[in-house]
């Protein structure tokens, strides 16, 4: 089982799309583990985007990142972190294909509505960043015995 870090970013709490594409994360099979919606600092922006902010757009990513709630998760499955990227999709929702979220819902390169971690080091590391251990949920859904075979794990 991985776990991997999720964002629905301010685009998507103001756009109303939360609940439509958190739906689609839990049509896939995957467990809500971690959930809450909050506020982006700027120091914690620096951090999470640390490999983006010696970039000429940084300032506008945490200004983006910053101007509204997020709602952060965390996601549980079967190569959760791979499987979540690419339902994602492409970074820029112009190019991202059809049927991905970005692909779907987005038209912009920066408002892409969901982050998720890229590898298990980015994972481990948002999901310290963003959620104590206690606040970290795991179960078994009683109907993973319909999700997938029993040699599947
Ligand atoms: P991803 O979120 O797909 O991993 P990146 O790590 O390349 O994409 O970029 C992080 C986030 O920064 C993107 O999701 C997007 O919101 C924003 N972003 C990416 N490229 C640009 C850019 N050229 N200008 C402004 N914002 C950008
Ligand atoms: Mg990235």
């Amino acid at each position: 089982m991985e776990r991997t870090l999720i964002l629905f970013k301010p685009d998507c709490v103001q756009r109303r799309l939360v609940g439509r594409i958190l739906a689609r994360f839990e049509d896939k099979g995957l467990n809500v583990v971690a959930m809450k919606l909050m506020r982006i600092t700027p120091e914690l922006s620096k951090q999470h985007y640390a490999e983006h902010a010696a970039k000429g757009w940084y300032p506008t990513l945490e200004k983006f990142i910053t101007g509204g709630p997020v709602v952060a998760a965390i996601l549980e499955g079967l190569e959760a972190i791979r499987v979540v990227r690419e339902m994602l999709g492409a970074t820029n929702g112009l190019k991202a294909a059809p049927g991905t979220i970005r692909g779907d819902f987005s038209s912009s390169r920066q408002m892409n509505l969901v982050h998720a971690s890229d590898g298990p080091e980015a994972a481990a590391r948002e999901i310290a960043l963003y959620f104590r251990s206690e606040e970290i949920c795991g179960y078994e859904p009683t109907i993973a015995t319909w999700l997938r075979a029993s040699d599947e794990s």
